[in-house]
């Protein structure tokens, strides 16, 4: 059937789309400039340099036009070119990269819009070309309910501060409840590299406890649903998660690091992995690693485990080491060398779609879990 349906649909004109998007966000981008206060994240500030900011504001400028206008002159996907053209245009009228800002005051609370501007913008020109090259299926970016995952990517990097600070309260809470010295010493004996392996660790120990009981727990479930109704994986498709989830895993897999001392730098390469990682077990890779999928999480692993299938679903809960689920007794091992026919959850009508509706869904309590979000087919 979606073989059938994609064959019929008219193609969709790249230049037009990449000109819309490279629009949208160089508006972004230079609002970012205007109001650097309220729409920039100190702690993502100080990681590039305003100079560089400029430059990659002024390269989305020129390629959006130039993308747009090549579209419109080839009468492919007209709307969605003007709106690249229109948006670069506004940009530009509203100073594109030239906008000056005095000194920038710490305010108590702040967006992460340059944090959604500048990894979309590279995640996309990562991502994109390596799924077309290396897809498990040969998919469009724009494939269903990309727009509500795009969402899910939007908040959760605009809003990135208040889940900073939600996560922080609660771990350092934990911290002052259970801190002991003597084992800080300890680990902070260790060296950087043993410190960051036993943080990878500890972590995944952690949150693939906490995603079991998701699995477990009927109302936890119905949280975790929302994350398993992506019926297409790629990058995009792990950004679908419930608000409430983020704050609680994002809490459990920080609260072993913070309560056993790990020094900053370890702490730092394990969010860098785990980003990383997040993302690549989502993304539709048809990579085969071999004896590695033993070792390490891999996009086919994480793939299984997001299979409309009940031998799978219930299993393989880590996200960084298959060990730790060998460890909990949760490993199954994946049919060699197979990819899932089909994703989501079981009962596919049980997950409303769109963002708004799945985020309040979870705490409608109208229905029973099983006519809600039960698991059996
Ligand atoms: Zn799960
Ligand atoms: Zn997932």
């Amino acid at each position: 059937m979606a073989s059938v349906a994609s064959a019929s649909a008219p193609r969709r004109s790249w230049f037009a789309y990449m000109s819309a998007g490279l629009g949208l966000l160089a508006l972004l981008g230079v609002l970012c400039f205007h109001f650097p206060q309220l729409l920039t994240s100190r702690e993502f500030r100080a990681t590039y340099e305003e100079g560089f900011a400029r430059q990659l504001l002024l390269l989305g400028i020129v390629a959006a036009f130039i993308l747009g206008t090549v579209a419109i002159l080839r009468g492919r996907d007209r709307r969605v070119a003007l709106l690249g053209v229109g948006s670069a245009a506004l940009a530009v009228l509203l100073g594109g990269a030239t906008v000056h800002f005095g000194r920038i005051e710490s305010t108590p609370y702040s967006l992460g819009l340059d944090w959604f501007v500048i990894s979309l913008f590279f995640s996309t020109i990562v991502f994109v070309p390596i799924e077309r090259m290396l897809g498990v299926r040969d998919q469009s970016p724009l494939r269903p309910e990309w727009r509500t995952d795009l969402a899910y990517y939007f908040l959760s990097h605009v809003l990135v501060q208040f889940v900073l600070i939600a996560v922080t309260a609660s771990t350092s809470t934990m911290d002052a409840l259970v801190a002991s010295q003597s084992v800080k010493q300890a680990v902070q004996s260790l060296p950087i590299w043993a410190q960051f392996l036993l943080a990878v660790f500890m972590a995944d120990i952690f949150q693939a406890g906490l995603h079991r009981l998701y699995h477990r727990v009927p109302w936890l479930w119905r949280f975790h649903a929302v994350h398993h109704s992506s019926r297409h994986m790629d990058w995009l498709a792990g950004s679908r998660t419930h608000i409430v989830e983020v704050l609680l895993t994002r809490s459990a897999v920080l609260m072993p690091l913070v309560v056993l001392g790990f020094a900053p730098d370890a702490v730092n390469a394990y969010v860098v992995l785990v980003g990383l990682q997040a993302v690549l077990a989502h993304a539709n890779l048809g990579l085969n690693f071999g004896w590695l999928e033993y070792l390490l999480v891999t996009p086919r692993y994480h793939h299984w485990h997001h299979a409309r299938h009940p031998d799978y679903v219930d299993v393989n809960y880590a996200i960084h080491l298959p060990l730790v689920d060998m460890l909990m007794g949760t490993f199954k091992r994946p049919p060699p060398k197979t990819w899932p026919q089909e994703y989501g959850v079981m009962k596919l009508e049980s997950v409303p779609r769109g963002l708004i509706a799945q985020t309040v869904m979870p705490v409608r309590a109208k229905k029973v879990f099983e006519d809600y979000v039960g698991r059996e087919g």
